[in-house]
């Protein structure tokens, strides 16, 4: 019989990628998502998807009836950072009470590995970059406190219960599937690559960049992107080590591309020219994010297979040219 896992959050970006990647190595797939930021459409086909909510016990009644799972992926969250800002309560309750009650289930139910969506907002005052995983943890908006949290209690259950768990800091999520089975469809959209994107193609308004007053070379803010293919390799990879023990990892390539450097590799990418003005700092980011990777890399021979920016861009091109409205 075909290993089985359970995954909360499969009908968003970066679960349904991992989604895809369990299916094609042969897994059984029960996803457990409210679709309330992610999509139907985006849950692949060949995965069950049970409908609600990781915080409504019935929901994960009805997920958990669908076990025994040899592992669960948590992915179901309320992600924005800007928005956390605001609704600093609803971001930590929402994110923490959903944690909480999947990881109760998880033991109750005797699964013994479990995987973390957890975030580079964990790290906003980093001491050096690239950032590794023995910096300080000093979130940088409730939304990453709310992962903080969720790490904390992951290592109780852990010492208490045995659960073992994997807490992967995800850098700046960006891309699509290779084959073009999924993509990135946030709404509202955030993201810089999807903006720019639309942009390029004149369904949205010319990009704001914001800031180019920041002390780096370009003067706009540098991230680490990292194809979402690769963080699903990420997920899968760290499966082997949970058999034995608790880790952790930050994910990245461990290179940084400016806000200015999208944009040029956009126009490379599409032969098009993205319409964009400059604007204000937007509150709470940091000038540089890159993530050091080496720790995974070392331990695990995980590697990124589309580390070039370009790469991750084009993939994320020919979704969003096949799938000008997304998953609607
Ligand atoms: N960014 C921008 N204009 C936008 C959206 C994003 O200049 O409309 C910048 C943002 O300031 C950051 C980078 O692009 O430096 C990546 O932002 P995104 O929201 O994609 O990810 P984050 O780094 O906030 O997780």
């Amino acid at each position: 019989m075909s290993q089985r896992y359970l995954v909360t959050g499969g009908a968003g970006f970066v679960g349904s990628h991992l989604v895809l990647a369990l299916l094609r190595g042969g897994a059984s797939v029960t996803v457990l998502d409210d679709l309330s930021t992610g999509h139907e459409a985006a849950v692949p086909k060949g995965a069950r998807l049970v409908h609600g909510s990781v915080a409504d016990p019935d929901a994960l009644g009805r997920a958990f009836a669908e076990g025994p799972f040899e592992a669960v992926f948590h992915f179901a969250s309320l992600t924005l950072v800007g928005e956390s800002m605001r609704e600093p309560v609803r971001y930590i309750a929402a994110n923490v009470a959903g944690g909480a009650a999947l990881v109760e289930a998880c033991i109750r139910h005797r699964v013994a590995r479990l995987v973390l969506s957890s975030t580079a907002n964990l790290f906003s005052e980093p001491a050096k970059i690239p950032i590794d995983e023995d910096e300080a943890i000093i979130p940088g908006s409730p939304y990453g406190e709310s992962k903080a949290m969720l790490e904390r209690l992951l290592f109780w259950a852990d010492r208490i219960h045995g659960l073992r768990s994997a807490c992967l800091r995800y850098f700046n999520a960006a891309g699509a599937d290779p084959d073009g089975e999924a993509g990135e469809d946030h709404r509202p959209e955030t993201h810089l690559i999807p903006l720019v994107l639309d942009a390029a193609a004149g369904r949205r308004p010319p990009l704001i960049v914001f800031g180019d007053d920041y002390p780096t070379p370009d003067g706009t803010c540098i991230r680490d992107y990292i194809h979402v293919a690769d963080l699903a390799t990420a997920h899968l990879a760290v499966l082997e080590p949970l058999r034995t023990r608790s880790v952790r990892y930050n994910l990245g390539t461990g290179t940084g591309h400016s806000v200015r450097e999208v944009i040029a590799a956009a126009e490379a990418v599409t032969g098009r020219s993205v319409p964009h003005t400059i604007g204000p700092r937007r509150e709470g980011d940091p000038a540089v994010l890159i993530a050091a990777s080496d720790r995974i890399r070392r331990e695990l021979g995980w590697r990124p297979r589309f580390p070039a920016l370009e790469t991750i861009i084009a993939h994320a091109w020919a979704w969003r040219q096949r799938n000008p409205h997304g998953y609607r």
